[in-house]
């Protein structure tokens, strides 16, 4: 579905149907405050260019909203992991190598 900033992504669900105005995103979900989500959000969020990078089936997405230094505006902040080699992908658009080998001079950079 097509976020408020206008690019589509998986985790994010408007129900405009019959008056309705709700808007969710899913990867975050109902996170109380200060953590939780606003569609303003979407403007600078990581993730559709992550998806739209490595569609791989065994990478699972994690997102947290936090603000930098206490003091800059609140973002996106994601990490990822991989369920088929179990370990955390440094680089979710690059994956983490097992399925699609990297090249050696991108291998060498992320250790
Ligand atoms: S905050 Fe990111 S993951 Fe959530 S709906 Fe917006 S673009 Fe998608």
């Amino acid at each position: 579905m097509r976020t408020p900033a206008g690019v589509e992504c998986r985790y994010f669900y408007g129900d405009y149907h019959r008056g309705k105005n709700h808007e969710e995103c899913r990867l975050i979900g109902n996170t109380p405050p200060p953590g939780d989500w606003k569609p303003n959000l979407c403007k600078t969020c990581p993730v559709p260019a992550i998806i739209r990078a490595n569609a791989c089936e065994h990478m699972v997405l994690h997102g947290e909203v936090k603000r930098n230094f206490g003091i800059f505006k609140k973002q996106v902040v994601v990490s990822a992991y991989c369920t088929k080699s179990n370990q955390k992908v440094a680089e979710p658009q690059v994956g983490c190598g097992q399925c699609h080998p990297l090249p050696p001079e991108i291998s060498k950079s992320l250790s």
